[in-house]
Parts: C-alpha cells; sequence; structure tokens
C-alpha cells in the first residue's frame, strides 16, 4: 500500500491510493485517543472525496469518545477559529489545501487552534503505528453538534480590524476566483459586508475545480480577464480552502502570490510597528518594507505550523508566507486569506491611487521558484551535494538549506505536501533567479 505524506501539514494523500476511508479512520482514532475524549470541530473543503474521508474521520473520532462539532464545509481558518470559540481539545479539517483534486488530506489542530506541532505529529504516528486506540461502548460514544454560526463569527472577527465604513464608502469592484472551492461560503458575503460590487468566478462549492487550485499567476488567466475586461478595482484568487490569497491588480496584471504578504506587511506596520514574522523561502521585498518602518524579520522553516509558531514566541504582529498566506495575529495564528482580504481593503480604501500605481512604489520581489519530482532520489544527498557546489559563509539547515549572499539567496528544500524538491532564488532581477533556478537543477540532477 502507498502511505500518505506525514508532516506537520496533515496526513496527505491521493484518494484511493495513498489516502483511504481506512487511513482516515486510523488516524482520527489516533488523534481521538490522544485527546481522551475531548471536543473536536471538525470541518471539508469543497472536494468530492471529502464526506467520505470526513464520516471515516468523524467515526473515528465517536469511537474514541470525543464529542464532535460538525462545521461541514468551512474554509481552514473559520475552523481554526472555531475551535478557540468552542474551548474544544482540538481540531481536524479535510482538505487538501492547494493540490488537486485527487489530493485530499487531514490535518489536525491544537486547542489554540494552531496546528499540531512536530511533537504533536509524532506522538499521533505513534498512537496509529501501535493501533493502540482507545475504542468505548455503546454508552460512551461521542455525540456530534453542528454549528452553522462559524462564518458569521469569523467574518465579524475580522471586521473588528478594518475601518468598514471607509472600505464602504469606496464601493470597490472586486472580481474574486472561488476555484469551487470553500471560499464561495464566505467571500462573497466578506465582500457584501464591506460594501463591495462583487463579480465572482467559479463560485460553485462543487469541488470540481475550475484549474489547479493553487493561486499561483499561471492559474490565473481567468480571473486576469475578468479584472482586465470588467474594469475592476481588484482580482483576488484564493487557494481551495482560503489560506492562501493572490491579487491581481486593476488593468489586469497578476502581481504574484509573493506581492500578498508585501502588500498586507506595508499596510500593518504603517498603522502599528512590531516584529514581522516568514518563512525561508519568501522574498525579501518583506524585509524591504520592514526595515521602512524599523521592524525586524524572523523567518522560520516553511509551513503555516511554523510561522505561527515563531509569531506567537516573538509576538509578532504581522507575518505568513510568500505563497500568499496571510497570518495576523491579532485575529489567529493561522495563515486566513479572509483576513487577507480585509486588510488589503482596508489599504487600498486609505490610498487615493489605484493598486496598479500602488505597488510601483513598493519592494518588488525577484524570486523564482521551481520544483523537480524526486522518486528515486536520495533528498540528503542532493542536499549535501548542493551545499558542496554552492559554497557559502551563510547557511541555514532547519528547512532544507539556505545560502544567503550579499545579493541573492537560495533555498532548497522537501516538499511537506508533494514528493517535490523546490528550489527557490531570488537575485536583483527575476531572470538572474531563473538562471540561478536553472544552473542548481542542472547542476544536482543529472538527466539521463
Ligand atoms: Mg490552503
Amino acid at each position: 500500500m502507498v502511505e500518505p505524506i506525514v508532516t506537520v501539514s496533515g496526513v496527505r494523500g491521493i484518494v484511493g491510493e495513498s489516502l483511504t476511508p481506512d487511513i482516515a479512520l486510523k488516524y482520527a482514532r489516533g488523534f481521538g485517543t490522544l485527546l481522551e475524549g475531548g471536543t473536536v470541530v471538525l470541518g471539508r473543503d469543497t472536494r468530492p472525496s471529502g464526506p467520505m474521508i470526513q464520516s471515516a474521520a468523524l467515526s473515528g473520532l465517536l469511537s474514541t469518545g470525543c464529542n464532535v462539532i460538525d462545521l461541514d464545509i468551512v474554509s481552514t481558518p473559520t475552523l481554526q477559529l472555531a475551535i478557540k470559540h468552542w474551548k474544544a481539545a482540538g481540531g481536524c479539517v479535510i482538505t487538501a489545501s492547494h493540490n488537486p483534486v485527487e489530493w485530499n488530506a487531514l490535518k489536525f489542530f491544537q486547542p489554540s487552534g494552531m496546528y499540531l506541532d512536530r511533537n504533536g505529529v509524532a506522538g499521533l504516528n505513534e498512537v496509529v503505528r501501535s493501533g493502540n486506540f482507545n475504542q468505548h461502548q455503546w454508552d460512551q460514544l461521542g455525540e456530534v453538534l453542528t454549528d452553522d454560526s462559524a462564518v458569521a463569527r469569523h467574518i465579524e472577527r475580522v471586521l473588528e480590524h478594518v475601518n468598514v465604513d471607509r472600505i464602504r464608502s469606496r464601493k470597490f469592484h472586486v472580481a474574486v476566483d472561488c476555484v469551487n472551492g470553500a471560499a464561495c461560503g464566505i467571500t462573497p458575503v466578506l465582500l457584501e459586508r464591506l460594501g463591495c460590487k462583487a463579480t465572482l468566478l467559479n463560485a460553485e462549492p462543487t469541488g470540481i475545480f475550475a484549474h489547479p487550485p493553487e493561486p499561483i499567476t499561471e492559474n490565473l488567466s481567468e480571473l486576469c480577464d475578468l479584472v482586465r475586461e470588467s474594469n475592476v478595482d481588484i482580482g483576488f484568487a484564493q487557494d481551495a480552502d482560503v489560506d492562501r490569497l493572490a491579487i491581481v491588480a486593476d488593468g489586469g496584471k497578476p502581481l504574484g502570490e509573493e506581492m500578498t504578504l508585501v502588500l498586507v506587511t506595508n499596510h500593518v506596520l504603517s498603522k502599528e510597528r512590531g516584529t514581522v514574522v516568514t518563512n525561508l523561502s519568501t522574498t525579501t521585498a518583506v524585509d524591504a518594507i520592514a526595515h521602512k518602518y524599523g521592524c525586524v524579520v524572523e523567518r522560520a522553516p516553511v509551513g503555516d505550523a511554523n510561522v505561527s509558531e515563531k509569531l506567537r514566541t516573538s509576538a509578532g504582529i504581522i507575518g505568513g508566507e510568500g505563497n500568499g498566506g496571510v497570518i495576523f495575529p491579532k485575529i489567529q495564528h493561522a495563515r486566513d486569506a479572509v483576513t487577507g482580504m480585509a486588510l488589503l481593503l482596508d489599504f487600498m480604501a486609505t490610498q487615493d491611487e489605484p493598486m496598479s500605481e500602488i505597488v510601483e512604489q513598493l519592494p518588488k520581489p525577484h524570486i523564482v521558484k521551481r520544483s523537480v519530482r524526486v522518486e528515486g532520489l536520495d533528498i540528503p544527498e542532493l542536499l549535501a551535494a548542493f551545499q558542496k557546489s554552492f559554497p557559502c559563509d551563510n547557511v541555514r539547515d532547519d528547512d532544507g538549506i539556505r545560502h544567503d549572499w550579499d545579493d541573492h539567496w537560495i533555498h532548497i528544500r522537501a516538499s511537506g505536501t508533494e514528493p517535490i524538491l523546490r528550489i527557490i532564488a531570488e537575485s536583483s532581477s527575476a531572470n538572474d533567479a531563473a538562471e540561478l533556478c536553472d544552473t542548481i537543477i542542472s547542476t544536482l540532477i543529472k538527466v539521463e
């Protein structure tokens, strides 16, 4: 049997191959056993495999005596907030995020709403491996409860942190690509509350993605066309579980997912100074913004779990990842595209110029990301070869290898969610960064 990929980002696999009802059941039984009968908030994105995996997870949790608050289809950040609201012992969402439709995953959360950390995942793996699950009798099983207010609470929470009247007065015209994912249930509601005219793309919650659900530029041509043709103020694209956000500026130009955090960081720091936290693969344009406001940037390994934890321990005020993930700790330590959209509209409402002109005044990412399939390749060997071939004095090795020189940097790491090696480079131009990536790939991966 093909095993799922198990990391702090969840238990992830291809449905029917590396992710089956048996696997979902096992991990849910393991999670319920660890929680010893506490309450668990459960939900899913819109994927067609969602009901099957969620039902298996529900069964596993109930069998261990956990009560389950079932949110059904919600965004991941909505579920994370609900965990805290209900003072639950944990949470589980069924989503493979930006992965294609054939993938799904179980993601597990702590009572704080943050992802299970490495120790938590190790503990879960241990219980699953041992097969030593709590198994309650008929009169000690958990109960299923429902909560249909989680989306409304999430929106109210976000609105507390923006100037609603000022945004409403601008009557922004916003185009949104919901990718037929969980955004369908929350994004239009948020925009209506903010007085925006919303033109929606792919807003049927079918889970049949109209394009690959990762909000990267190559997947956003339909949104770019809509923004250009309909003369809208801004276009937003989210992934299937609404924790990543990409922007298309007026005129139809995609800004690239790295720019989301740059813009939000600029807005948050302009109002209040504090530490910024991002990951090792994110553009140094974030650092340029932070330095403008006299603030520091700390970097964590890639992944919401890692960045959120560093934000918490460093009491940072804004953070996230260059993949379009915005983490605003005043709401929660979680990537949240709903919060990201509200903060960006809040920023636009303070500006007289359109987004296409605003970005011209900000530092720009010159970052290139490549990936190489790694089946049959030895990752530690590749990382060692990289270190040898591209020597550097400024090295970080807590998430793959990152080498920093004065005017460029390279990060190579194994993906936590797919069997690929990621190569990320940033230099003074995108062309230089692309050349760096090409050189690394041709040096490390010998094509036969
Ligand atoms: Mg996601």
